[in-house]
């Protein structure tokens, strides 16, 4: 098999991976958006390197919009065929899609009003998709895929396997030509808190595999919980807003979870919850219909009526005006809101209203990208501009950094021994990232490959020497992640 990766290629951002076969059969793996800087959105304006019409099938490992955000962009350019995924994959897709279609067309009418009044109208790029494509690229989902079940997708045999990242994420084994690959998509941390863990690969020839925190150990869990209970604690007794800015998908339902047993326990004081995060709110439904998919104690919870996501005082914001409503209630609560890197979304409006008073805390539970409002704050910014305004930084900052939802490196290590002595492909990480993890993996007898962007490579082919492609890119991103993903 050859692949193409058209995305995460170098970088952790815009998956999308062709696979074609000896027989001349493509299939796409991902069709995800580039995010971050203005230099990776470009990329996303580019044409497809193939015709869409070409393609066998189109195969989804998760929901992510970096997975699947320019699904819309091959639907317009003529895909009509199916695109599978697990059906909790296909539920959240739905979600981040057209979340995605809002903030391009919201960004457009801003960017235009913006340009007609310096007369630059004409050079304002029109939104990639609206709504009506995101509504045709939903009717092709084919939620077909169910873990450990082999599927024929076009000129492949595909056994999907647990991928333990987000609800419904899957790896890839795909059999073609005589040969054995396994796609990671993007793999859970075994620490995650609500994901069961990834189940072990099967032995394979070749093994894509993603390299977000190919460098790390990640906290173990107990302690990162250990200092989240610790940063509640203090912004209890400081006594204003405890602003939480969070991911959509995955780390605010860990938190609402984790809210709610602290609160059951008697750990936490049952001050008002205010989730002002409607995405974040839809998801949280799909968790609670698919919570069969996630470790016992919600499993339990929720066989036993119970809500495992919902702290007795969690209060649902859905308009912006409600959301405009929270600034105006007195006393303690807790805010959670997007996104998580604060780059937009309601959170911005909390910030501004809370961030310059000393009793407000603002506990900061995932990454933030150093160029990021959040990084900014993180870095110990003095004050910050926020919807136009400066705003003076005097609120209690905790910065809890063990929560992730990407496997680490014995977490990586762990699936690449489970499939033999594969040969092993780099994607979805940092350049640097990749090349600390190439010594590791030759420790272990394997040889490591990273993959090139946009270059057609023969998986199984030996004409590439160890390490990295030759005329490789240098850095090409900031790691700036999305309101639903990270
Ligand atoms: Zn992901």
């Amino acid at each position: 098999m050859h692949l193409q990766s058209l995305g995460a290629a170098l970088t952790v951002t815009g998956s999308a991976h062709l696979l074609r076969t000896r027989s001349g059969g493509m299939v796409l793996i991902d069709c995800g958006l580039f995010q971050g800087s203005d230099e990776l959105e470009a990329r996303n304006r580019e044409p497809f390197p193939f015709e869409p019409s070409d393609l066998a099938a189109v195969i989804v490992t998760h929901a992510h919009l970096d997975h699947v955000g320019r699904l819309p962009l091959l639907v317009n350019r003529g895909y009509r065929g199916p695109i599978f995924c697990t059906p909790p994959t296909a539920a959240l897709a739905e979600t981040v899609l057209l979340d995605s279609a809002r903030l391009q067309v919201e960004g457009f009418r801003q960017d235009l009003r913006r340009a007609r009044r310096q007369g630059r109208e004409s050079e304002v790029l029109p939104p990639l998709y609206e709504e009506e494509d995101v509504h045709r690229t939903l009717a092709l989902l084919r939620p077909a895929l169910e873990f450990g079940e082999a599927a024929n997708i076009g000129p492949l045999r595909v056994t999907p396997g647990r991928g333990g990242h987000i609800l419904g994420s899957a790896y890839l084994l795909i059999e073609a030509d005589g040969e054995r690959l396994i796609m990671s998509g993007d793999l859970g941390n075994r620490e995650s808190g609500l994901q069961l863990d990834f189940t072990l690969p099967p032995p394979a020839d070749a093994v894509v595999i993603e390299t977000t925190y190919a460098n790390r150990t990640h906290r173990s869990l107990p302690e990162t919980l250990a200092e989240f209970r610790d940063a509640l604690h203090k912004s209890v007794r400081a006594g204003g807003k405890i602003l939480i800015p969070t991911f959509a998908i995955e780390r605010a339902q860990f938190i609402l979870y984790e809210l709610k047993a602290l609160m059951d326990a008697g750990e936490v004081p049952r001050i008002p919850v205010f989730l002002d995060s409607p995405m974040a709110a839809r998801a949280t439904h799909e968790y609670f219909e698919y919570g069969d998919e996630l470790i016992p104690e919600v499993r339990d919870a929720l066989r036993s009526g119970e809500d495992p996501f919902r702290p007795s005082t969690l209060h649902t914001v859905v308009t912006s005006a409600e959301s405009q409503r929270i600034n105006r209630y007195d006393g303690p609560a807790i805010i959670l809101a997007g996104n998580g890197m604060m780059t937009g979304g309601r959170i911005q409006h909390h910030l501004r209203h809370h961030l310059w008073k000393p009793g407000t805390s603002l506990i900061i539970v995932s990454y933030q990208s150093p160029s990021s409002l959040g990084g900014r704050i993180v870095a110990g910014a003095q004050t910050v501009h926020i919807m136009g305004e400066e705003i003076a930084v005097k609120a209690q900052i905790h910065t809890i950094g063990g929560f992730s939802a990407h496997a680490d490196q014995d977490d990586l290590l762990d699936f690449l021994e489970s499939t033999g002595q594969p040969r092993v492909w780099l994607v979805h990480g940092e350049p640097d990232v990749m090349g600390a993890f190439l010594p590791v993996l030759s420790e272990r007898g394997l040889t490591g490959n990273i993959v090139p962007d946009h270059h057609e490579v023969d998986l199984l082919s030996t004409s590439f020497s160890e390490g990295r492609p030759p005329g490789m890119l240098e850095h090409t991103g900031d790691g700036k992640g999305s309101e639903g993903g990270e």
